[in-house]
């Protein structure tokens, strides 16, 4: 194998430019010729690829999002889209490819090993809602973003009495919600792996204004229902000086932070490792602190299970 390719794939997050600098570097210094494309699988079909050296990743580590861009590209679920990508694989002497993203991401990765060009996954998402792998790159910068913006709330949450409901990115799993929510002392965590009772959460609140808790931060995973919508409903059962707060996309942005950058880079160079030893087909992870690939068509069967202790841990904290 002489040449490898790098893309980025689906929702950006912190790290994936440490991640595609440690793939360059890695297969660089083990004498591969390495190929960037940008956005994605549409940009693998658009033929949108450039040969990179040491210096096309430099003063890269510490930037968030993607240098490669991202895209979309549902198209690539096709076999039709798949062969136009392959021709352009063709065309370049591509033999490998490092795909940075999250299971959508992977199917496309799986795809192209279907076809016999071996392609290895890295977790690249801040939901940290893949299988397999105790942490994804970015999550770690996500969480201590919103631990930086409860910290604020917090502050004017104490000054004026009130109850803040933080609304934080995560559809289907509630980790981020989960680790920010107990970093930054939330009174509750709503997340879609755990059942709540908006009149329990009510009774808390009000237990634990009568012990002399005056202000209250609520954390709240989107993918269970908008800040707003249970801000009102909360408000149904007392005035709790109620304010909702959306952080959205700025949970995406950010430099990432030093473990999310080492971890990046050690998933980089083991997937040049692998690729070199032949294999594909393959996601990394990192499991009890040791970098471990499965296989992608395992991942697709299983659930990412958020940690849960976190949830009673931060019940048994609260007051
Ligand atoms: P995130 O978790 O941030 O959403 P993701 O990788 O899961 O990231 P998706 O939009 O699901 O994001 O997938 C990214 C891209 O992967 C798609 O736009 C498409 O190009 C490709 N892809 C997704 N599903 C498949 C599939 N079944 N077969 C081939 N390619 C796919």
């Amino acid at each position: 194998m002489k040449r490898i390719g790098i893309l980025t794939s689906g929702g950006d997050a912190p790290g994936m430019n440490a991640a595609i600098r440690a793939v360059a570097r890695k297969a660089l210094h083990e004498g591969l010729e390495v190929y960037g494309i940008n956005y994605g699988f549409a940009g693998l079909v658009a033929g949108d690829i450039f040969k990179m050296d040491l210096h096309t990743v430099g003063d890269k580590i510490q930037r968030g999002g993607t240098m490669l861009y991202s895209a979309r590209y549902p198209e690539f679920a096709k076999e039709e889209g798949q062969l136009r990508g392959i021709e352009q694989l063709n065309k370049f002497g591509i033999e490998a490819l490092v795909v940075i993203g999250g299971d959508g991401s992977y199917h496309g990765a799986l795809r192209l090993t279907e076809h016999g060009y071996n392609a290895i996954g890295l977790p690249g998402t801040i939901d940290n809602d893949i299988p397999y792998t105790d942490f994804t790159i970015g999550f770690d910068t996500s969480v201590n973003t919103v631990v930086e913006a409860i910290d604020r709330l917090r502050d004017t949450a104490a000054s004026h009495e009130r109850t803040f409901v933080v609304e934080v990115m995560g559809r289907g799993a509630g980790d981020i919600a989960l680790w920010a929510g107990v970093a930054g002392g939330a009174q509750d965590i709503i997340i879609p792996e755990h059942e709540f009772n908006v009149k329990a959460i009510a009774d808390r609140l009000r237990r634990s204004r009568e012990l002399g808790q005056k202000h209250a931060i609520i954390v709240l995973a989107e993918g269970v229902m908008h800040a707003d919508e249970f801000a009102k409903e909360l408000s149904a059962y007392g005035d709790f000086q109620l304010r909702a707060t959306v952080l959205g996309h700025v949970v995406r942005g950010g430099s990432p932070t030093a473990r999310d950058r080492v971890m990046a880079s050690q998933m980089g160079a083991y997937a040049v490792e692998l690729l070199l030893q032949g294999k594909g087909g393959l996601a990394v992870g990192i499991q009890n602190n040791k970098l471990v690939s499965h296989p992608m068509l395992d991942l697709f069967d299983a659930k990412h299970q958020a940690e849960l202790s976190l949830y009673d841990l931060a019940q048994d904290l609260s007051f």
